[in-house]
């Protein structure tokens, strides 16, 4: 097999089971590895590390797929990791949701992969070369193993661009999938579109954020911004808010939340849909006097990763300040961040410099991640992505 042989020293993360090797860690490479091709990792004594795949194009040159020198990586191999992922969700998942996140990439031992299922159909995202390679065979685990009869690719995140890949989706097991696929979330039903929606379709991870702003709206004055297809906006409405208005520049995933408040028997005459910015839109409301019980900022990514920090702590700052202008006295903040280069710590300063400009005094209630369909394996903090803070003001 060809070998990746690291600098001395350089093995440190590998020994803690980080699955990732840096291109700059790397001795040299023995043979030529193809693109996705499974190497052994050896540390510069020679010693075995892991088995990973090769991915030439990327500053991250390798992902772990085996710490345990006696595993073969084959497709059995990768099954197995699909199955176990699979059994994960049955143990954790409520009975009455219809989308889960099977496979969340390194914390599921398979670096590069996404799986969401909604009802029969499973959506697969590959990002990495070694990802790419066993496509096929994960199709193949996810039919025998998660009990769905159709698997779509969206293989279209910009992220693939990084590792020299083309960005493909289509069709890889069963037939096309519907315009919209309908799923159940406890009281609520969603319409999912796999082809053109974003991401794989729907953001599951904010399942169990979602059940709180529910608890949270009885009576209230609700604002969802960045709603994209309603999450927050339906399980206000459920959870009996008086009025909700509803923010997103897509007027695609507004149809689509209009659509999801009839599949769920809500009552569509209690929301204000605003089609537009929520920059702009945030500062026209707080000029109109209008002003609101429970917020919720769940903005697309801001920083994907750590070159976009400071712009993306500015864009932070500024909707999370006119949250607080726009909130009543007593009332919830819901503000997240799912930005991979903004860490907690810097979120929360983020935040309490926001809430100290709008001159309001604030404290946390609660922190937020996401759902337990989105696991963090403890040697990958990188994959706790979302952060959120409930934030009470005085
Ligand atoms: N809260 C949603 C997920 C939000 S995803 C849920 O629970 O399902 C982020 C959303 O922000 C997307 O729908 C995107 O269309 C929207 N968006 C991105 N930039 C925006 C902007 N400047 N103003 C308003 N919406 C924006």
């Amino acid at each position: 097999m060809k070998q990746l042989i690291l600098k001395s020293g350089r093995e440190k993360s590998l020994l803690r089971r980080h699955p990732w090797v840096f291109s700059g860690a790397i001795e040299r490479v023995v043979g030529s590895p193809e693109v996705g091709e499974t190497v052994v990792v050896r540390s510069g004594q020679g010693r075995f590390l892991a088995y990973a795949a090769f991915s030439p194009a990327s500053q991250i040159r390798a992902r772990t797929w085996s710490f345990d020198e006696s595993d073969t990586i084959d497709a059995e191999f990768i099954a197995e990791r699909v199955r176990r992922a699979v059994a994960y969700r049955n143990a954790v998942m409520p009975s009455d949701c219809e989308g889960v996140r099977l496979v969340h990439a390194e914390s599921d031992g398979l670096p590069g992969v996404v799986v969401d299922q909604y009802a029969d159909t499973a959506v697969m995202q590959c990002s990495s070369a070694g990802a790419e390679k066993w496509r096929d065979a994960i199709a193949d685990a996810l039919i025998a193993h998660a009990g769905c009869s159709r698997v779509y690719e969206r293989s279209d995140a910009e992220v693939r661009r990084l590792e020299g890949l083309e960005e493909r989706s289509g069709v890889l097991v069963g037939d096309e999938p519907p315009d919209a696929i309908r799923i159940r979330e406890h009281r609520m039903a969603f319409l999912v579109d796999v082809r053109g929606g974003q991401k794989t379709g729907f953001f599951l991870d904010q399942r169990d954020n979602r059940n709180l702003v529910r608890e949270s709206s009885k009576d209230k004055a609700v604002l969802d911004v960045f709603s994209y297809t309603g999450g927050f906006t339906l399980s206000a409405l459920a959870g009996g808010a008086g009025r909700v208005t509803t923010i997103d520049s897509s007027a695609e995933a507004l149809a689509c939340g209009r659509s999801n408040i009839a599949a769920s028997g809500l009552d569509a005459n209690a929301i204000d849909w605003l089609e537009g910015d929520a920059f702009a839109l945030l500062r026209r409301l707080f000029d109109q006097g209008r002003r609101f019980d429970v917020i919720v900022l769940d903005p697309p990514k801001f920083a994907p990763t750590e070159k976009h920090v400071m712009r993306a702590a500015r864009a932070y700052k500024d909707v999370n300040l006119w949250a607080f202008k726009l909130l009543r006295p007593g009332g919830l903040l819901f503000t997240f961040s799912c930005s991979g280069g903004v860490d907690a710590a810097l979120f929360q300063s983020i935040v309490a410099g926001a809430a100290l400009d709008a001159g309001v005094k604030g404290r946390i209630v609660r922190r937020l991640s996401a759902a337990a369909d989105h696991p963090v394996a403890l040697e990958f903090p990188e994959g706790e992505y979302l952060k959120g803070l409930v934030i009470g003001v005085e």
